[in-house]
């Protein structure tokens, strides 16, 4: 059987890399000239821009998304048998930190029009002994957080934003990146702010929490030779930082461009009575890191897209509660069904910076005509 060439990829980060490739030789000619390939000046400059965007008093870049969630952690003291509040609907990394610790994820159900973490579906059983809570922003949109932030100060929680889609984001005014008491990225190059390679970052407003960071990601050591704690090697690299110092002017470009295209499908698609897109409540900016949308015949969509040369992916198509990973934590199928609902018939549609009007109706014309004739 013949493979059907992809017409319309998901994402096509060439596009938009073409653009910036003549910067992107320069910097790496001038780190390689200046050899300060580790914890140089790019990496200060990148954290100080970094935390400007993000509205935050500081920044520590760090190998990658997923080190920035376990450093989170570890920095508010998160240890093994403690219990951290963790969204059914998110990819495995949230969860993954959080274990890699030995400390306890504690699912929590999201809800059906956002899918966010809802913190009012949680029991009073599952949240005693809970130390914190990670939510996090899905497909770039922000959390109910005047709602987190409440249940977690009467419950004396640490909140940790899991904030890797959702760079630039607002939430009432405030920036995604800048609720929690500290918050973890990722620069993973599919990201909307994402490096050549892998890298991520934390940002906080408390200057002890910073320099506990700078500690931890290398080495556990404030002063060369000196170690105060076991830590980690997991510090920015400095030719990311670089490459990410020219991208992070973009990125509220970029963020407008995504909202345009994203605002195109749903205008082109409101027709369709048999999708759901994800609602975006007033106040909110999304940074439509994944447009996606709900549909009960979404594997037959899938399939039908892909005869059509379009390409989609599913985010994400088994829910870490029911991953082998976890299958210790003794949750069930049934346990969450909002988040098992989600995994069922959740498809992400192309949307990336240099995808044409053209190619956004051809995606449109194609599911319209698979509800309509197929
Ligand atoms: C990408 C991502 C991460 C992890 O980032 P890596 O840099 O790939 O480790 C964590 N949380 C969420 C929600 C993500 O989408």
């Amino acid at each position: 059987m013949s493979q059907t060439k992809v017409q319309i990829p998901f994402a096509d980060l060439s596009r938009t890399h073409t653009l910036l490739k003549s910067q992107f030789l320069e910097v790496t000619s001038k780190l390689i000239d200046n050899s300060s390939f580790i914890l140089g000046p790019e990496v200060s400059e990148f954290e100080k821009n970094f935390a400007d965007f993000t509205g935050n008093r500081h920044c520590v870049g760090v190998g990658n998304g997923l080190d920035a969630l376990k450093l989170s952690l570890k920095a508010m003291g998160i240890k093994r048998g403690d219990k951290v509040i963790v969204p059914a609907h998110t990819f495995t990394a949230t969860w993954m930190a959080v274990a890699d610790l030995g400390a306890i994820p504690v699912a929590c159900d999201v809800y059906p029009d956002t899918y966010n973490l809802n913190i009012q579906s949680i029991g009073k059983k599952a949240v005693t002994g809970v130390q914190a809570i990670i939510p996090v922003h899905i497909y770039g949109l922000p959390c109910e957080m005047d709602e987190i932030l409440k249940v977690a100060e009467e419950n004396s929680w640490f909140v940790i934003e899991d904030n890797a889609q959702a760079q630039g984001a607002i939430y009432k005014a405030k920036n995604a990146g800048s609720m929690g008491h500290i918050n973890a990225t990722s620069f993973y190059p599919g990201k909307n702010l994402g490096a050549l390679g892998d890298a991520g970052a934390i940002t906080t407003n408390d200057e002890t929490i910073a320099n506990k960071l700078r500690s931890l990601r290398n080495y556990g050591s404030a002063k060369k030779y000196e170690h105060d704690e076991v830590g980690y090697n997991s510090r920015l690299d400095a030719l990311q930082a670089a490459y990410l110092n020219i991208k992070l002017i973009y990125l509220n470009d970029w963020i407008a461009e995504r909202n345009r295209i994203a605002k195109r499908y749903q205008a082109n698609l409101s027709g369709l009575t048999r999708l759901q897109f994800q609602h975006t409540p007033g106040g909110c900016l999304h940074t439509y890191h994944l447009l996606t949308i709900l549909s009960d015949k979404r594997n037959e969509l899938q399939q039908y897209l892909s005869g059509r040369g379009i390409q989609t992916i599913i985010h994400y198509p088994t829910p870490p509660h029911l991953q082998r990973a976890f299958h210790a934590l003794g949750y069930r199928k049934g346990d969450f069904p909002i988040a098992e609902k989600i995994a069922d018939q959740t498809l992400s549609l192309p949307l990336f910076i240099g995808i044409t009007q053209v190619e956004v109706d051809e995606v449109c014309g194609a599911i319209i005509d698979f509800f309509t004739t197929g």
